[in-house]
């Protein structure tokens, strides 16, 4: 079945064009900088030559017209007949209470999804928007919503609440949700197979670390914590995100430089985490080269970063009562040598004996461990838009 997967942010469209029976994507390419006169679309048909188109795209719904257009074209399209597309898969961020699952979306799911936007003002409207675009422009083809919440729904309760008083659960939904489910969920999955063993047998502890990240406990194949929370902010330190800090600090920090809600939101969400410690860059990469050069601030927020993770193991492999393998995914997760080696060091007592040698290896599922470690260490790419791809096909075969 030929899937088209959407994720649709505030100012871009991303989509790539699966092919479920071979679980390939035809064709990958995302439109940015939507609303404005110099949007850019890129197209990289798989087997054909790559595609930028830039111009003046206003809103979601022109962007999807160029993205069907795109994959019709005679040159670089993959499809030609828009007929072919036989669903569509939505990345949904925030599925609140009501998702535990991938659904097909049907207006009351639509309602269920607005009911929801307080929980994410910054993802759910762009989502939404995303959907009635591509329901306008593919009008009988079903589409899907697949939920980054959706797999932590499985928490309970001991892991979800916040020490706060009960009636704010209550009266506003506040409790962790977690978010990069697809992400974990696949990881774990795809480590089973690896391990050759039963999903339902193993506890795993999942990384992914992208420029926003996350781990989980996924014990017997479920979620039984991660360290994102009421939003996307808390547990690990991100490239540009605090993760863990104490509350007090926010008022604190709001009566000392007099600074709005709002600015103490940018503050936390965009100026923090590695671009706030080393005040150079939040890109991994380059805080490695820093590392390198000697820099003393690039180095606090490398260590701060791996220590984090670090705790998190620890504290997960106890939460579950055991550990059977840490999976890393994510662009820092599936690239860095030097995060996991830093995050593996010392934890021979906890079973992880990294394999220096596997740890440099690049690209690829590959585990990273020597033949007697006990707990095992994963390299194992994500690939969320199969998920969603899978999912919806799935959904679409079961209402046929
Ligand atoms: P996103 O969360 O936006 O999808 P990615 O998963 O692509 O992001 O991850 C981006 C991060 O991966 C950046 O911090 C980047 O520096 C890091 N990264 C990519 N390649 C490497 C590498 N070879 N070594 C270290 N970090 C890397």
């Amino acid at each position: 079945m030929k899937i088209l997967v959407l994720n649709c942010g505030s100012s871009s469209i991303k989509y790539q064009m699966i092919e479920t029976n071979t679980q390939e994507a035809l064709a990958k390419g995302q439109v940015e900088r939507i609303g404005m006169s110099s949007a850019v679309l890129t197209h990289e048909p798989k087997g054909k030559e790559k595609i930028r188109i830039v111009g003046e795209i206003l809103d979601h719904s022109i962007a999807m017209e160029y993205v069907i257009a795109v994959l019709l074209s005679p040159n670089h399209g993959v499809i030609t007949d828009r007929k072919e597309i036989e669903a569509v898969g939505h990345r949904v961020v925030h599925g609140g209470e009501t998702f535990s699952g991938s659904v097909l979306i049907t207006d009351e799911v639509m309602k269920a999804l607005k009911d929801n936007i307080e929980l994410a003002p910054l993802h759910n409207p762009p989502n939404l928007k995303g959907i009635t675009a591509a329901k306008e422009h593919l009008p009988n083809v079903p589409q899907c919503g697949v939920f980054d919440t959706a797999f932590h729904a499985s928490m309970p309760p001991h892991a979800f609440l916040y020490g706060i008083p009960y009636k704010l659960y209550k009266r506003y939904k506040i409790r962790r949700y977690g978010f990069h489910g697809t992400s974990h969920r696949f990881v774990s999955e795809r480590a089973a197979k690896l391990l050759n063993k039963s999903l339902d047998e193993l506890k795993i502890i999942t990384a992914h670390l992208g420029n926003g990240g996350s781990m989980a406990a996924v014990k017997n194949g479920k979620s039984v914590d991660t360290t994102m929370g009421f939003t996307p902010l808390e547990g690990l330190l991100m490239g540009t995100r605090s993760g863990d800090l104490d509350p007090s600090i926010v008022t604190y920090v709001m009566g000392k430089e007099e600074l709005s809600i709002s600015e103490v939101n940018t503050m936390l969400n965009k100026h923090s985490g590695l671009v706030g410690i080393s005040g150079e860059s939040s890109d991994m990469r380059e805080i490695e080269q820093a590392v390198e050069d000697g820099d003393k601030k690039a180095t606090y927020a490398f260590d701060v970063f791996t220590y984090r993770i670090k705790k998190y193991v620890g504290s997960y492999a106890a939460a579950m009562g055991g550990l059977d393998a840490l999976v890393f995914t994510g662009g820092i997760g599936e690239n860095s040598v030097k995060v996991r080696e830093a995050v593996c060091k010392e934890m021979e007592f906890l079973g992880i004996k990294l394999d220096p040698n596997s740890n440099e290896k690049p690209n690829g599922e590959a585990i990273l461990t020597t033949n007697d470690s006990k707990v095992k260490v994963l390299r194992i790419p994500t690939n969320e838009e199969l998920v969603i791809a899978m999912d919806t096909e799935k959904i679409v075969t079961n209402h046929k």
